[in-house]
C-alpha cells in the first residue's frame, strides 16, 4: 500500500514550488490507490503562522488535491500538526540517546566555528568534527560544570550510504559529506533533521517525494532511519525522490519569495486550478510527447514517479497562460458562466453591484469563453454591459477616432437605428454600408464604434456586443461620443 506525504511549514504563502510537490505526491497516491497523508511541520514557533497554515489547507481545497489523513480530516496517526507531537520526539530522543544512536554535544558556536575555519584552510572536510562523539562521564561532567548546554547530535555510520533515488537512480554519499548532525536543540526543541523522518516512520510513509533541495538530508535520515528500525520504531526505510528544481527568470532557482512564484497570485489572475495544475505537472514531467494540455484525471491515470526527469524544469509564465487558456475553452458554458461571476461581482469592480446584469453576462459569456486567458480579464472585457458610460480610456479614444470619425459616427448611427436589433448580422452590415458610404472598410468602420460604446479599441466581437447592449443604451453612446 503506497503511503505518501506532503509536509509543508507553514511560514508565508503557499509557492508553486509547495503546489509541484504537493501534486505530484497526490496524483502518485491517487494513480496507486495509495493514501495521501498531509503532515504540518509547525515545530518552529518563530517563523510559523495561523494564518500560513489556513491558507495551505485553503489553498490545497482551491485545488482539489485532497487528503486521506491529516489535519480536519482526522486518521490513524493523529494528531498531524507536529507542534502537537512533541512528547513523541521527546521521547524518541531519549530512545536514541539511550541506544548511543545519538550524544550530548557541548561545543559552543564559537568554537564549531573556529574548528571548521581551520579545517577548511587545512583542506580537510569542515562539517562537525566528531568532537564529542565519546565523551567520558568525567568530561561531560566538567562541560557541564562550566555551564554549556548540550544539543543532541546523531552519530553517522562511519561508511558510505547508498540508495536508489526513484528520480536520479543510485546515489552515494561519502561519511566526509554527511557529518554527524543536530536533531534536539538545547533549548530541547526537536529539529527537522528528527522530526520528519520520526513521523515519515511512524505514518508509514512508503515514498518520500520532495524538491532536490533535500537531497542532502537524505543519507542522513536513511541512517537515522536504520537506528530507528533497529529501535523498534520504524519498520521500513521509505523509497526516495527529488523533483527538480524549478527555475524562473534568468534560468536562476524560483525562490519562494519571487512574486511569480506566489500561489495567490495565480489564483487572483483567475487561473482554473484545472489550468494551473496540468501546467505545474509539466514541471519536471510529461504527458506525452505530443501533448500538453490534459485533465487532472488523465495526469492521475499516467503519472509515475519512474518518468519524471532529473533536470531543471523551467517556469514559463506564457506557457502557463495558454495552457489555462485551453482549460478555460473546455469549461461548458455554465461552468464559465459561474467561475467568472467572482470577478464581476467582486466588490473591486468598477460598477455598482445593483448594475450588474445578469442576462447581460450570460447572453455575453460564450463569446467571453473563447478568447480569455485568465477569468480576471473578464471584467475589461465586459464592463461596457455595466457601467453606465464606457470607460474613459483618452489613449483608445486618440487611437480609433481619426478625422472624419464623426462623420462616419453619424452615418453609423442613421444606419443602426434603421437595423434590425434581433441580429448581429444586420448590425453588422449597417455598420459596413456606413463604411462604404465614407470609403472606409469594416475594420475601420468599426473601430469608432467600438471606442464610443465600449470605450476600448479590442475587445469581444463588437456586433454580438451591440445587440446586448441593447439600441437604445448603444445609440446613446453614439450621440455622446458626437456630442
Ligand atoms: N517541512 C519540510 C519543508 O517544508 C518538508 C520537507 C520534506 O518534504 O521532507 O521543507
Amino acid at each position: 500500500n503506497v503511503r505518501v506525504r506532503f509536509c509543508p511549514s507553514p511560514t508565508g504563502n503557499p509557492h508553486v514550488g509547495l503546489v509541484r510537490t504537493a501534486l505530484f505526491n497526490w496524483a502518485f497516491a491517487r494513480h496507486n490507490q495509495g493514501t495521501m497523508v498531509f503532515r504540518i511541520e509547525d515545530t518552529d514557533a518563530a517563523r510559523d503562522s495561523e494564518e500560513s497554515y489556513n491558507q495551505l489547507l485553503d489553498s490545497l481545497r482551491w485545488l482539489g488535491l485532497d487528503w486521506d489523513e491529516g489535519p480536519e480530516t482526522g486518521g490513524p496517526h493523529e494528531p498531524y500538526r507536529q507542534s502537537q507531537r512533541m512528547d513523541i520526539y521527546r521521547d524518541v530522543a531519549e530512545k536514541l540517546l539511550a541506544g548511543g544512536y545519538a550524544y550530548h554535544c557541548y561545543c559552543t558556536v564559537t568554537e564549531l566555528d573556529e574548528r571548521r575555519e581551520a579545517a577548511r584552510a587545512a583542506g580537510r572536510p569542515s562539517g562537525y568534527d566528531g568532537h564529542c562523539r565519546d565523551l567520558t562521564e568525567e568530561q561531560k561532567a566538567a562541560y557541564v560544570r562550566e555551564g554549556r548546554e548540550a544539543i543532541v547530535r546523531f552519530r553517522m555510520p562511519d561508511e558510505p550510504i547508498t540508495f536508489t533515488d526513484l528520480v536520479r537512480g543510485e546515489l552515494t554519499f561519502t561519511p566526509d559529506n554527511v557529518p554527524d548532525y543536530g536533531i534536539v536543540r538545547a533549548s530541547g526543541a526537536p529539529l527537522y533533521t528528527l522530526v520528519n523522518p520520526v513521523d515519515d516512520a511512524l505514518m508509514e510513509i512508503t515514498h518520500v517525494l520532495r524538491g532536490e533541495d533535500l537531497l542532502s538530508s537524505t543519507p542522513r535520515q536513511i541512517a537515522l532511519y536504520k537506528a530507528l528500525i533497529e529501535l523498534g520504531v520504524a519498520k521500513e526505510i521509505p523509497a526516495f525522490g527529488h523533483l527538480p528544481y524549478v527555475m524562473g527568470e534568468g534560468n536562476k532557482k524560483l525562490s519562494k519569495r519571487d512574486p511569480q512564484a506566489s500561489l495567490n497570485l495565480y489564483r487572483e489572475r483567475g487561473f482554473l486550478p484545472e489550468g494551473l495544475l496540468n501546467y505545474l505537472s509539466l514541471l519536471g514531467w510529461s504527458f506525452s510527447a505530443d501533448q500538453d494540455v490534459f485533465s487532472i484525471a488523465e495526469m492521475v491515470e499516467k503519472f509515475d514517479i519512474a518518468d519524471v526527469n532529473a533536470n531543471p524544469a523551467r517556469f514559463d509564465l506564457k506557457k502557463a497562460e495558454a495552457i489555462n487558456a485551453d482549460h478555460v475553452r473546455r469549461l461548458d458554458v455554465k461552468a464559465f458562466t459561474e467561475a467568472c461571476e467572482p470577478w464581476l461581482r467582486a466588490p473591486h469592480a468598477n460598477w455598482a453591484p445593483e448594475d450588474f446584469d445578469q442576462a447581460a453576462w450570460e447572453a455575453m459569456a460564450p463569446y467571453a469563453q473563447t478568447r480569455l486567458t485568465v477569468l480576471s480579464d473578464i471584467t475589461a472585457n465586459v464592463d461596457f454591459l455595466f457601467l453606465k458610460e464606457p470607460v474613459e480610456d483618452e489613449a483608445s479614444w486618440q487611437k480609433a477616432m481619426k478625422e472624419g470619425s464623426d462623420a462616419l459616427l453619424r452615418t453609423a448611427r442613421e444606419k443602426l437605428d434603421a437595423a434590425d436589433w434581433s441580429s448581429p448580422e444586420s448590425l453588422k452590415n449597417a455598420v459596413l454600408a456606413a463604411g462604404e458610404e465614407h470609403g472606409l472598410k469594416l475594420g475601420k468602420a468599426q473601430a469608432p464604434v467600438r471606442v464610443a460604446v465600449t470605450g476600448r479599441t479590442v475587445g469581444l466581437p463588437l456586433f454580438e456586443s451591440l445587440e446586448i447592449l441593447g439600441k437604445e443604451r448603444t445609440l446613446a453612446r453614439v450621440d455622446a461620443a458626437l456630442a
